[in-house]
């Protein structure tokens, strides 16, 4: 159990012959705990339309497995984790990354910087007993120093550059004409999806890196040098709402020099774990600020955890870029008959128009793909979170019981 600390119980009795799949760097599954409920099955498949999990035999011998029984990293998962918001019983786990994290701050030779998605902050209070939705930035900068880290940096910072760089691609794409619409790339679990289900659009992603792995990049190299830190010994820690971003922060693209942007990710569960394991009583913290040695966040890339998010910062910096001038508002419309979509056109002062598309849940998402490849549809920028909302339900946020959230 989390809130009590307890990873490893030795336990004497009859055990299952079933192995845990540790193969994914985002999901364990442990079947040995599976009660065939098929609601992993009803996430991943109907939900989702990923179909990574399934029920295989239907017999008495009925499983629930990933096709042909290969190992979870060997199948279609994107990792976004909804699986495991739907597991009642623990079968599905993100794949733990604590102790890599604990070892890290407890050796010598690291320094440990530590950044923290937007969608954490209001998230982290319910493992505490907050209210849903209490904001505990402050608690949470506070209690991040007190773990161990040497610097506690905000993600927005890295969600204001990509905000930037994918406004700029954007305009460039618009000029040129190819590659539209240009898709965001900020959601693994989304650019996992392509990769698999639509390859022969790849190229439509955005070249940006996600926030994490560009404010990582650059504590390695602008930040490593301001300090006269050599950036072998940095260890960057990522604390997200997300699993699929562990996923991403191994990929081998997002490295430089063999070092990887981002050494760690921890899901907002695995923070309230180590905190709780060191005894600090979150909830009485005095706030505190985050390390601010970067430069400020323009605020923009705060709305990046909910979805539209990214896409309202892009065509506001598009906007500024070619008149000079904010834009007053964004009225976004809902895409007839179908949910979880919606839509928007942005005249900018040249003439030019720019259709917008922000879809959350990748359901929706392969809808709308599907659309498009039938020309019913077509923009020229697409925002997609992978989980229903954005990111504020990502599969690696507190699992609320019936309870907790009436
Ligand atoms: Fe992760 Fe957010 Fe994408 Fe969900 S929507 S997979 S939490 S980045």
């Amino acid at each position: 159990s989390n809130s009590l600390n307890i990873r490893e119980v030795t336990y004497t009795g009859e055990h299952s012959s079933r192995e845990k799949d540790y193969s994914s760097p985002a999901i364990v599954r442990d079947a040995s705990k599976c009660i065939l409920c098929g609601r992993c099955v009803g996430a991943c498949g109907t939900v989702q339309t990923v179909g990574a999990i399934g029920f295989a035999k239907r017999g008495f011998d009925t499983v629930i497995s990933t096709a042909f029984g290969r190992p979870l990293a060997e199948s279609t998962c994107v990792n976004c984790g909804q699986c495991i918001m739907a597991c009642p019983v623990g079968a599905l786990t993100e794949h733990e990354n604590i102790r890599d994290v604990w070892d890290a701050i407890a050796d010598p030779d690291q320094y440990v910087v530590v950044q923290t998605a937007p969608a954490v902050r209001v998230a982290l209070g319910e493992e505490f007993g907050l209210p849903v939705g209490t904001r505990t930035t402050g608690k949470m900068a506070a209690a991040l120093r007190r773990l161990g880290f040497n610097k506690v940096f905000d993600t927005v910072f890295g969600a204001d550059l990509t905000i930037m760089e994918e406004g700029t691609e954007l305009l460039s794409r618009l000029s040129s004409g190819q590659n539209l619409p240009l898709m965001t790339s900020c959601c693994p679990g989304w650019v996992k999806f392509m990769e698999h289900n639509f390859p022969d659009m790849l190229d439509n992603l955005s070249t940006c890196k996600s926030p994490h792995e560009m404010e990582g990049a650059m504590v390695k190299s602008y930040f490593a040098g301001k300090l006269g830190i050599d950036p072998q010994k940095i260890t960057v820690v990522s604390i997200m709402p997300c699993t699929a971003k562990k996923f991403e922060g191994a990929r081998e693209e997002l490295s430089n020099k063999d070092m990887q942007d981002v050494d760690w990710v921890l899901t907002t569960r695995e923070l309230a774990a180590m905190i709780k394991e060191a005894g600090i009583d979150f909830v009485n913290l005095k706030d505190e600020e985050f390390d601010n040695p970067l430069g400020v966040g323009s605020g923009a890339g705060t709305i990046f955890g909910a979805t539209g998010g990214v896409s309202e910062a892009a065509l506001r910096t598009v906007f500024e870029l070619v008149s000079g001038q904010p834009l007053d508002t964004i009225e976004y419309t809902a895409v007839r008959g179908m949910d979880g979509i919606k839509e928007n056109t942005v005249e900018l002062p040249d003439g030019r128009t720019i259709r917008t598309a922000v879809v959350h849940g990748l359901g929706n998402a392969r809808r709308l793909m599907e659309a498009m490849q039938r020309g019913e549809k077509s923009y020229d920028f697409m925002e997609v979170m992978a989980c229903a909302g954005g990111c504020i339900t990502g599969g690696g946020q507190p699992i609320l019981n019936a309870a907790d959230s009436s």
